[in-house]
């Protein structure tokens, strides 16, 4: 065994992974990429067809990032913004400002912009950036006397990180029960997950299940009711917690059309704050439809002309390369912390690489990246490719719904499409499929019976396809196989 795959069994414990089951295969050896290309350290080339699990927005090695990460690197790596600032995360705070407030809010006020999102800040990943809101969401309902007790509401199967805050605005029964001891109580209340709904009444059909639906908006109705029964007891939620357009972690369950507008206005009417984590969707991987074609969004809620009070992005912040996060909020939560020394109304929070260089310099690349027309237009197309291929998919009796929200999809496999009988878990058939997709050179990972594809914006036609088909082929050769034989 190579000498590196023994290190690794003998000490490295890997996330989310049953380390009995890892140590039965060699490991394949990552050792570099090149756009959406990964080779592994016997020279074998995989596609990345998770974009490094949800992170890679412009492919790996991309020279406009790697040029920016290395001119800081000969100025400096890392200093503290405890009592300092430095360029690139004073430059980055401005940047992320300017395109979480898109133009349909932006007034004037004095001459000046009156820019809703006006705070960041910095963090190192998708769970701290979300610890971030949540105690600035808790500190500041107490301090305007609201509550003295603030509670959350959060979606069914949400996930928003690990950390032990995250964690308590999680359901996921799965990775969570354990800690149960460990968390403060939040509530849950249904997620518009369409082709699972008890509440609708369609049969089953060979398309995305948003799209046949036949309900009355139950799900809107149960989060109204959510909301009364709360203040009924006489401590409304604080906050509600959602990703917009699509819940990752949950199964990469999308939501209908006008149900983000519909629902946050619910939670605004009961004067919750509203606390969006875009740390999958942001960054444009949720599409490039725009209500304005003249400035395409980046982030989800602007698809429905959402202003959160809060927005939490990570995972492609950097593009993918470094690890570092933002949590972005309004001028009133950021007042709300300003007084006297001895008044003590710091926010006392803050990590040792907060606003860290290298990461502020991956993203300041990022985001230059992003904004231009030949960027956009990129993932217009590939958008569109992606919609186009998936449709090949619905020949499989075991594909029982494909949902895609921009450069996201989530095939569920089903063991009988036209009853959505699902896999037991412990038939392993999301894993089983991704493990022949692996041999067959492309990598991604499931969420349970959901395979995941998210392509890097570089992935061209032609590596989409074979996505595609390698998925098309391993769901033959693994779930089809008494049919073919
Ligand atoms: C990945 C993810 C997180 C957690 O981010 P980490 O960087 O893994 O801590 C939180 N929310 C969403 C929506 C995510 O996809």
């Amino acid at each position: 065994m190579n000498l590196l795959a023994r290190l690794d069994r003998q000490h490295f414990w890997h996330p989310f992974t049953q380390m009995g089951d890892w140590a039965k295969s060699e490991p394949v050896i990552i050792v570099r990429g090149k756009g959406a290309v990964l080779t592994d350290s016997r020279g074998r080339e995989y596609l990345d067809a998770n974009s490094s699990i949800w992170t890679n927005l412009h492919g790996h090695n991309h020279p406009g990032i790697n040029t920016a990460i290395t001119r800081q690197l000969d100025k400096i790596s890392h200093s503290s913004t405890l009592g300092l600032t430095n360029e690139p995360a004073a430059l980055l705070s401005e940047k992320l400002v300017r395109v979480a407030n898109p133009p349909f809010v932006s007034s004037r006020e004095n001459g000046r912009p009156n820019l809703p999102l006006n705070k960041v800040f910095f963090s190192d990943d998708g769970s701290t950036a979300m610890e971030v809101a949540l105690k600035l969401a808790y500190e500041f309902t107490r301090r305007n006397g609201r509550s003295s007790r603030p509670r959350f509401l959060s979606l069914q199967g949400a996930y928003h990180g690990d950390t032990v805050g995250a964690v308590a605005m999680g359901h996921i029964d799965l990775f969570h029960r354990a800690y149960r001891g460990l968390l403060f109580k939040t509530d849950r209340v249904m997620s518009p997950y369409c082709y699972r709904c008890r509440f609708n009444r369609a049969k089953p059909e060979r398309m995305d299940a948003r799209e046949y639906k036949k309900c009355n908006w139950e799900c809107l109705q149960a989060l109204e009711t959510k909301f009364q029964a709360q203040q009924k007891r006489g401590n409304s939620y604080a906050g509600f917690v959602f990703e917009p357009l699509i819940q990752g972690a949950a199964g990469m369950i999308p939501q209908p059309e006008g149900w983000l507008g519909r629902a946050t206005k619910i939670a605004r009417g009961h004067g919750s704050l509203l606390i969006a984590d875009e740390v999958m969707t942001g960054f444009g991987r949720a599409g490039t439809k725009s209500l304005n074609p003249a400035s395409p969004p980046l982030f989800a809620c602007q698809r429905e002309s959402v202003q959160p009070d809060f927005l939490a992005v990570a995972k492609g912040l950097t593009g993918g390369y470094l690890p570092m996060a933002a949590t972005l909020t309004t001028q009133k939560v950021f007042d709300s912390f300003l007084g006297e020394y001895d008044e003590f109304k710091t926010f006392f929070h803050g990590h040792s690489y907060t606003g860290n260089q290298l990461g502020a310099s991956a993203a300041l690349a990022n985001m230059e990246i992003l904004k231009t027309r030949a960027s956009f237009r990129a993932r217009q197309e590939l958008e569109t490719l992606f919609r186009t291929g998936l449709q090949g998919l619905w020949r499989h009796a075991h594909v029982g719904d494909i949902r895609q929200v921009g450069l996201i999809a989530g095939i569920e496999l089903v063991k009988n499409w036209r009853t959505r009988e699902p896999f037991d878990l412990r038939e392993r058939a999301g894993i089983r499929v991704c493990e022949v997709m692996t041999q067959l050179g492309v990598l991604t990972r499931p969420i349970g019976n959901v395979v995941v594809l998210m392509p890097p914006y570089c992935t061209t036609s032609r590596q989409l396809d074979r996505m595609i088909t390698v998925l098309s082929q391993a769901i033959s050769r693994t779930l089809e196989k008494e049919a073919v034989s």
